[in-house]
């Protein structure tokens, strides 16, 4: 009896996750949102596909800090990436 009692009472400390109302599913969603709201990292290869967009935004007069944060966000980080950011913009004054 007593082996009964310490059996069931075993078991129902080990209740699995999926049965204390947050679904593995639901667990992973929550996780993924969590890094969705985390601010983009760009490396170089991502800022240089896409410094000519950041040019053209800056060019049209849009504020980058909105259309392109992250971008901008690289661009004050790397120093190597600004001087390639401002030999297009010299080069584009210059044809201009
Ligand atoms: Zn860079």
């Amino acid at each position: 009896m007593k082996n009964l009692i310490s059996r069931l009472f075993g078991r129902n400390k080990s209740i699995p996750a999926t049965e204390m109302g947050m679904p593995p599913e639901m667990l992973k969603g929550l996780i993924s949102s969590l890094e969705k709201t985390k601010p983009v990292e760009l490396d170089c290869a991502d800022f240089f596909a896409l410094l000519d967009e950041y040019v053209d935004v800056l060019l049209r007069g849009e504020d980058v800090n909105e259309v392109m944060p992250d971008v901008k966000h690289h661009l004050e980080m790397c120093g190597e990436c600004f001087q390639e950011y401002e030999i297009l913009v010299s080069a584009i004054e210059a044809a201009g």
